[in-house]
């Protein structure tokens, strides 16, 4: 029997890949738009989702960037990133994620009246109030930006560095098929002698080529998407044999058209032979989904046993950037 939605949601869960300025609610979108005195296409909530959410059948690139544009300017502040942070851990709470590494890109935010320290005080800030409030982890990884330049990159893993008990990671997002990682080494090479761990946005829409520079290059020990892992053998054997993980986010996937359907996408052929693959929600406000959501939907497209799940929970926790002594806790905590 398959698993229903409601055992799927009880469990306590892990998500390792979830963008905040994909998670906003869209009644506080709205309502920081109101302060901040920025007019939005509409004033009305529902009108609204219309514009900042894409529909369960989007397969457009195009319409699922456009929904950011809609509001990325009103994410320029730190009280307006604290409320966010704060609501984005509480939705993850609410469908008990119990574990939630966060990202974003100070970079992008701090392109207004604000530096890219002065945005992140103010996430950090929202992220503890919700980890005294709510029974949940919710650390962060910093996004460094492929289209950005060098130095910002290389501020951003200062700043990384300076927060180290917050922020337990470095990424690299942004379009991988025009702009190249090799031009953020120097951060990357700041990063890895500093022992902070390094995931990588690689294979997604760009090719397993990408993914092969992430590893050997800019030292990453995991991997956004990594879905095209399955076009390079000795890649696919080597992240096999070490067990690196994928961060996958089906959802995701389909509606910016990196992969045309579920059917061809390759998590289920990749979970089935054995690499350490994680289930992740990338920007839940936008697709208007949450974590269980996507796993209920493993279950349902795949034919995912309640077991299969709560494997793919436990590759999270393994794939996590936190301690060994965290893992060992969260492992007891979630299965036991
Ligand atoms: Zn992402």
């Amino acid at each position: 029997m398959k698993p229903a939605f409601d055992i799927i949601k009880e469990l306590p869960k892990v998500d390792l890949h979830r963008h905040l300025d994909g998670s906003l609610r869209v009644r506080s979108i709205l309502e920081i738009a109101n302060q901040q005195q920025y007019t939005l296409p509409s004033a009305d909530v529902k009108e609204l989702e219309k514009y900042v959410t894409v529909a369960p059948d989007c397969r457009s690139l195009g319409d699922f960037l456009k929904a950011f544009e809609t509001f990325y300017p009103i994410l320029m502040n730190p009280s307006a990133m604290e409320r966010i942070a704060f609501e984005a851990s509480e939705d993850a709470f609410q469908d008990n994620v119990k574990y939630c590494e966060f990202r974003f890109a100070p970079v992008l935010q701090a392109k207004g009246d604000f530096s890219m320290q002065e945005i992140l005080q103010g996430v950090l800030k929202g992220l503890e109030k919700a980890h005294t409030e709510y029974d949940i982890i919710n650390p962060l990884i910093l996004c460094c930006y492929r289209s950005e330049s060098p130095a910002s990159s290389l501020e951003t893993v200062k700043l990384a560095l300076e927060n180290r008990k917050s922020v337990v990671g470095i990424d690299l997002a942004g379009d991988e098929e025009h702009y190249s990682a090799k031009d953020h080494l120097e951060a990357f090479q700041l990063a890895k002698e500093n022992d902070l761990p390094i995931t990588i946005h690689a294979g997604e829409a760009g090719t397993v080529h990408n993914i092969r520079e992430a590893v050997e290059l800019l030292h990453a020990s995991r991997i956004g998407h990594g879905i095209h892992i399955i076009d390079d053998k000795d890649l696919y054997d080597y992240f096999k044999k070490n067990q690196i993980p994928l961060e996958m986010c089906l959802t995701s996937n389909i509606q910016t058209t990196v992969v045309p359907d579920l059917a061809t996408h390759p998590f289920r052929s990749c979970y089935h032979d054995g690499l350490k693959v994680t289930i992740n929600t990338d920007d839940p406000g936008v697709s208007s989904i949450t974590l269980s959501d996507e796993l209920h939907l493993l279950t349902r497209q795949y034919d995912l046993t309640i077991d299969d799940i709560k494997k793919i929970i436990s590759n999270g926790i393994d794939a996590s950037f936190t301690t060994e002594e965290r893992k060992a806790i969260l492992k007891k905590k979630f299965f036991n």
